[in-house]
């Protein structure tokens, strides 16, 4: 593909409203007849309101119907709103929503996994159906195509793993000969298919994970994912007061981040992106024409601290049965279950026969994992901790986020620390020191 061709990615809050799609559209606008792919999210929190439905119905709790209703009348107004009396449209979100409602008249499947997958994906089915009949009305050449003709993935449900060739063969075949027609083509994030065409998603977030593997199949010259932050900032604003933006940063540093908790830029995006050095930009749909951050690979690596914060942490503490040292075969044992579960392991810790893992406590993965290994090993849960990375840390910044907490694990390397920590209970009255 011609080198000067753009992808772009629209999160779900620069969709929330019928504000923020005329807000997308101004900023498309400037790139009528260049060569882009748009990328989009499920609207808003619809990929949060789908869950609910998918839990009603494997629960059976008999509001599944009236949980999907909400989200439908929401579509419906925006797209009537924007598009008013458009057929096509409202047949193709009619038919989107039919093929949900087959799912829910029968029994819930056994496998929780691929039902999730065949419900929450349509979030993103509905939205880019309405962005592109949105754009085109407002002049923009468009084409929406189903990004489960292109991505193809293992049949892991929620967490499909991209199969690359087939992927980029497809990709190419699909995409190329819309954007050589000068089609600007608007295609979901999230969402993928398995080699009997079954929908996966690739794992919550997945969109900016989408638009990289776009890019990485295209060989765009370069990626943006639109934000409601002016750009990576050294934390998360709605934690911290004073961040600061970065003007740039390398793959390397990036990828290191949002790995441990920078939510501002899914994961699995950098290596695509890395791989084929195309230059990913992050910018505020608020502010189009500020320049944001710019990660590529071309970047001093001089930083000020940064912090990632990822709550939800299990620490699991292992220990041998029969006193016989964790190390050796025991660990291969253990990480192949924590591979076969997926289970993101963010720091470990071993002695002579205990080993310490923290990990992200995603639904019920670490109760399996502690289910699977009982018979030779005794695993003690604690929930509801914070994993706490500072990268290129002082001792000032390190002091202020060890205040009002205990730390459960620490660790130190080449410039980064590592911490579990909880929270400090408040003392009651009773336990209050007396002198
Ligand atoms: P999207 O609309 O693409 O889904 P998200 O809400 O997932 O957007 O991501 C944007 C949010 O990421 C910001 O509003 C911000 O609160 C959060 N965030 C976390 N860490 C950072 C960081 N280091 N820099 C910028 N934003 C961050
Ligand atoms: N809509 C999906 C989610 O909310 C994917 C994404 O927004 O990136 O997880
Ligand atoms: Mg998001």
């Amino acid at each position: 593909m011609s080198k000067r061709l753009k992808v772009f990615k629209f999160g779900g809050a620069s969709v929330k409203d019928a504000a923020g799609f005329k807000r997308v559209a101004g900023i498309l606008a400037a790139y009528k007849g260049a060569p882009l792919v748009i990328v989009v999210s499920a609207i808003g929190k619809t990929t949060n309101a789908l869950e609910e439905v998918v839990i009603a119905h494997a629960k059976q709790t008999g509001d599944a119907f009236e949980k999907l209703e909400g989200i439908k009348q929401e579509h419906y107004a925006l797209a009537e709103f924007l598009c008013g009396q458009d057929q096509e449209l409202l047949t193709s979100l009619n038919d989107t929503f039919v093929e949900i409602e087959w799912v829910l008249e029968e029994k819930p499947e056994d496998n929780y996994d691929y039902m999730y997958d065949q419900i929450v994906s349509v979030g993103e089915l509905l939205s880019t159906r309405i962005v592109a009949a949105y754009l085109k009305k407002t002049g923009l050449d468009t084409a929406w195509v189903d990004a489960r003709d292109m991505v193809r993935t293992d049949n892991i449900f929620r967490e499909g793993w991209v199969e690359w060739t087939e992927t980029e063969a497809r990709v190419k075949k699909v995409m190329e000969p819309l954007l050589e027609a000068n089609k600007m083509v608007v295609c979901q994030g999230f969402i993928g298919s398995t080699s009997e065409n079954f929908t996966t998603t690739l794992g919550r977030e997945g969109s900016d994970y989408s638009a990289a593997i776009f890019s990485y199949c295209l060989e765009a010259e370069s990626m943006t994912i639109w934000k409601d932050v002016p750009g990576v900032l050294t934390a998360d604003p709605r934690k911290f007061d004073n961040v600061v933006k970065l003007d740039a940063l390398s793959y390397r540093e990036a990828i290191e981040m949002t790995y441990y908790g920078a939510k501002v830029i899914h994961p699995k995006t950098i290596k695509p992106l890395q791989n084929k050095n195309i230059p990913l930009f992050v910018k505020s749909f608020l502010d189009p024409d500020s320049p944001g951050t710019r990660i590529s690979s071309d970047v001093e690596d001089h930083y000020p601290p940064m912090v990632a914060i990822e709550s939800n942490q299990a620490l699991v503490y292992i220990s041998t049965r029969d006193f016989s040292f964790v190390a050796e075969h025991h660990m291969s044992y253990l990480f192949q279950i924590i591979a076969d579960l997926r289970l993101q392991v963010n720091m470990m810790q071993n002695t002579a026969i205990s080993f310490a893992i923290s990990v992200n406590d995603v639904d019920d993965k670490v109760d399996r994992f502690a289910e699977t290994i009982q018979e030779q090993f005794q695993a003690r849960i604690e929930r509801n901790l914070e994993l706490i990375t500072v990268r290129h840390f002082n001792r000032e910044t390190l002091n202020g986020l060890r205040d009002g907490k205990i730390v459960m694990l620490e660790e130190r390397i080449q410039g980064t620390v590592q911490m579990v920590v909880k929270k400090v209970p408040a003392l009651s009255r009773k336990e209050f020191p007396t002198v």
